[in-house]
């Protein structure tokens, strides 16, 4: 009996290495996902609020019928993760919702940049590759859905004969920080006016 149980330790243990080796030799994906994806449903349907918040099209003029939804296209090995709104230089780039400005941030890839938080501050709104701010944005600023915060540019990584907004929404986790959101396509969320 004794004998008979260590034989069939014997076989499970070897069947659970055969598993392990046939896992570890599955190659692993060429681009490892960078950002974790939100949920499409899930939980509590975070997505919802969104369409409540009738977000504008954050550059002003700018036809529902013109935007493209190039959030899931591969910019070098990083997604997207944001639409791009082609738009000449210098047109006004407005809030897409009310809300706080969380930050105005400089970085290589974003070049001059804004954070901006919901009213509820569940999301924030990113505007990427301005020319400039308006003049006297200030963090913690509180602005209104259309007014304008910055102006269309080519700062940061974006081609100097392409100039255009690079926008997304994040989503936020429970402590709230701008710099920590998952991203959130908002192609089907920008309303014309
Ligand atoms: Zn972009």
């Amino acid at each position: 009996m004794a004998a008979s149980r260590t034989a069939l330790l014997v076989v499970l243990v070897s069947a659970l290495l055969v598993l392990a080796v046939a896992a570890a030799t599955v190659p692993a994906p060429a681009v490892p996902a960078l950002v974790a994806r939100a949920p499409a449903g899930g939980d509590e349907d975070p997505l919802n609020g969104l369409t409540a918040r009738h977000l504008l099209i954050p550059v002003k003029g700018f036809p529902r019928k013109a935007l493209r939804d190039n959030f899931d296209e591969r910019r070098g090995l990083r997604p997207h993760e944001a639409l791009d709104i082609m738009a000449p230089r210098g047109t006004p780039v407005v809030a897409a919702d009310d809300g706080r400005v969380a930050k105005l941030f400089r970085s290589v890839a974003g070049g001059i940049a804004i954070y901006q938080f919901d009213p509820d501050e569940r999301f924030t709104y990113y505007y990427a590759h301005l020319d400039h701010y308006a003049s006297g944005l200030v963090e913690g600023a509180r602005v209104k859905r259309g007014e304008v915060i910055g102006f269309v540019g080519t700062t940061g990584n974006a081609p100097a004969n392409a100039p255009h907004l690079h926008f997304t929404v994040f989503r936020l986790g429970a402590d709230k920080r701008w710099w920590q959101g998952k991203a959130v396509n908002p192609y089907a969320f920008l309303n014309e006016s």
